[in-house]
């Protein structure tokens, strides 16, 4: 029986509805949950992520402070502005988006930034704070993937998860989040990654498979045992003529054979990409109910 597919776009349409309630319900009480939006550069990839969110943003009501500086911009300039920004009140969460260009230190920049706002939960104090399991802003793309998996009733607790990715940003904090002794955790995770002895042998005891290699075809039908959930994070350009762009986006799993054995897949695009930004506005609502200990 062919996978159920998880829509990603419906559950973030969903999401997102109920953040427009609560930004509507701070309006009343005259606050505005604000995002400070930093591009550095002309990357055609970061503009478009970047307009992407400031969209979404307008569209939940969150108003956002948009700053797009050269390539040439100093180390300094960048600190001054995420400093200033640290201290203004109508600034509830802080987006710098990476990469910076070549010259910036990455992170000099995230450490500048207040953790209190820091909603791409990349700072090195919101991270502790996850791994010991305080409250703390979560990076978006675990979560999404966290609240994809729970808003479509698949069991996280007990589960053997199998994620095959050790990045900063998807695979090390998704696992972490997936073990802690709380009502998104309680799974029991391996990850996997290009040192790994026979992969396959690992996807095939999954009852989750999370695939974040940014590796068209990573996982096959072969590597998934029959009613596997399997979550799909890759996203790659393959060359095709038929398209105008002249090429498509595709995902890390063989997205045909993988969903007839499969009981749940996400498709690539239109499954954890949207969740991403939805996350970023929910931790910018959450860090301006903080601000006001609502
Ligand atoms: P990354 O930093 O390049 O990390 C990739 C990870 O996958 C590494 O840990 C690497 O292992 C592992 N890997 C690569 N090929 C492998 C293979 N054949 N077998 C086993 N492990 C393999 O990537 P990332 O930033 O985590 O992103 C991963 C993908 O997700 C990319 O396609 C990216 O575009 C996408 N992404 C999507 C979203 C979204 O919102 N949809 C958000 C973030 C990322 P080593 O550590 O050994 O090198």
């Amino acid at each position: 029986m062919a996978a159920q597919v998880i829509d990603g776009k419906q559950v973030a349409a969903t999401l997102r509805a109920e953040l427009k309630e609560q930004v509507a319900k701070l309006k009343q009480k005259g606050i505005v949950p604000g995002l400070g939006v930093i591009l550095v550069g002309d990357d055609p990839a970061s503009k478009s992520y970047i307009t992407a969110k400031e969209r979404a943003c307008e569209d939940v009501g969150i108003y956002s402070d948009d700053n797009r500086l050269p390539a040439s911009t100093s180390q300094e300039d960048l600190l001054a502005l995420v400093k200033k920004m640290n201290t203004n009140p109508k600034i509830n969460g802080i987006l710098v988006q990476l990469p910076l260009p070549e010259g910036l230190d990455e992170s000099e920049v995230l450490l500048a930034i207040d953790p209190a706002k820091d909603v791409d939960g990349f700072h090195p104090m919101n991270v502790g704070k996850m791994m010991v399991g305080e409250e703390a802003f979560l990076p978006c793309t675990p979560h999404g993937i966290i609240q994809l998996l729970l808003r479509s009733g698949v069991t996280i607790e007990g589960a053997n998860v199998v994620i095959v990715g050790r990045s900063n940003i998807v695979g090390k904090p998704l696992a972490n989040m997936l073990i802690q002794k709380n009502a998104t955790g309680n799974a029991t995770v391996t990850v996997c990654h290009t040192r790994t002895k026979n992969l396959a042998e690992h996807t095939r005891q999954a009852d989750i498979v999370i695939a974040a290699a940014g590796r068209p075809n990573t996982i096959t039908a072969d590597m998934v045992r029959q009613g596997a959930v399997v979550i799909d994070v890759g996203v790659n350009r393959i060359e095709d003529a038929t398209k105008k762009k002249g090429y498509r986006l595709v995902g890390d799993v063989d997205f045909e054979p993988v969903s007839e054995k499969a009981s749940f897949i996400t498709p690539v695009p239109g499954g954890v990409g949207p969740m991403t930004i939805t996350m970023l506005l929910y931790n910018t609502v959450e860090s301006a109910k903080r601000a006001v200990k609502v």
